[in-house]
């Protein structure tokens, strides 16, 4: 889907999340230290699109996802879906919605129950959502099979019988058994092999055209979410310092961050080759993160002014937002 095609009207709204994890303490006189994991993030997500969340491990973009789902309790911030308000539902409302916003984790196995079949994993998901009537749920089944590109005898079979690209199809009929109108790729492809990411990622793009599906995708590789999203988000330490759609972020980019990443990316035409930015330092703890732009321990342009005062993420281009003082004069 091109960006123009977007229907204006977000089907999820974040609102000011923030996801702080307080640690335990390991000395008794030791003061409290709070890992700011997510740190006031806001941003929406339109219906049939696929944005792609992206950033150094540790960034806070799985923690978002995390948080979205209330697998963990957000610690400030709302999040609407279809105008309904996630944060303040009681349990039994959030069970209800779940079925509406799945996820697809990194690793199928471990998300699979290796006591269960996969024909009894499908039937508890859609009992559990109420999905269809018992007696029509097999015709469900089969035809699920086939959209992943499974065989319906592999139904009887344990999730330990599948090779890694098969148990992703596998998680991805299970998502898909619920008739969810979201689903969140948690670094669904990262652990597959070049060729199953490949397949993987086509076989997502075409359910997505047939199940009318938006996608919030949430990867460490650009490679992989150049292929497949409409538009990118960039979060380092907590915060999103670029939000743009795919072309332009990839085109232009206007972050220091952001253009880092991308130098990264290895490229096999030659002319497209940029020279490669390399940053110095590690990423800061998010226990204390850096005062002023979190980037500017790291930032070959940072000033007095970066160190003081934290830039707020402000549209530079049409619909291209930056957290950056100096974005503008930055531009390659
Ligand atoms: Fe670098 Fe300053 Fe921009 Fe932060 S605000 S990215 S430190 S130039």
């Amino acid at each position: 889907m091109k960006t123009t095609e977007i229907e204006k009207q977000p089907i999820l709204q974040v609102s000011g999340l923030k996801q702080h994890f307080v640690l335990k303490k390991e000395v008794i006189f030791q003061s409290k230290q709070v890992v700011k994991a997510v740190d006031g993030i806001s941003f929406d997500l339109f219906p049939g699109e696929t944005l792609s969340i992206v950033g150094e491990s540790g960034c806070g973009k799985s923690t978002t996802g995390r948080s979205i789902l209330r697998l963990d309790e957000p610690t400030e911030g709302n999040v609407l879906f279809k105008g309904q308000s996630l944060t303040k539902m009681n349990k039994r409302e959030l069970r209800n919605i779940r079925g509406d916003i799945q996820v697809i984790f990194q690793d199928p196995y471990a998300s699979l129950n290796p006591r269960r079949t996969i024909r009894q994993m499908l039937e508890e998901a859609m009992a559990i959502q109420k999905v269809l009537p018992p007696n029509q749920r097999e015709s469900r089944m089969l035809e699920l099979m086939k959209h992943v590109g499974l065989r319906p005898e592999y139904l009887e079979r344990y999730p330990h019988e599948f090779s890694g690209g098969q148990r992703q199809r596998i998680g991805i009929a299970r998502a898909l058994a619920v008739n969810p109108k979201i689903i969140i790729c948690d670094e669904a492809v990262s652990a597959l092999d070049v060729s199953i990411q490949a397949q993987i990622l086509n076989l997502l793009k075409k359910l997505q055209k047939d199940f009318d599906l938006t996608f919030l995708f949430i990867s460490h590789d650009l490679s992989v979410v150049r292929h497949i999203s409409d538009r990118v988000m960039v979060m380092y330490l907590g915060k999103i310092v670029e939000l743009s759609d795919t072309a332009s972020l990839f085109k232009n980019p206007l972050h220091p961050y952001t253009k880092a990443l991308l130098s990264a990316i290895p490229v096999t035409d030659q002319t497209q080759r940029k020279e490669r930015i390399i940053l110095k330092g590690d990423v800061p703890s998010p226990i204390n993160p850096p005062a002023g732009c979190r980037f500017h321990t790291r930032c070959p342009f940072a000033t007095d002014l970066c160190q003081s005062e934290e830039p707020i993420l402000r549209e530079s281009q049409n619909q291209h937002f930056v957290a950056c003082h100096y974005a503008e004069n930055l531009s390659s």
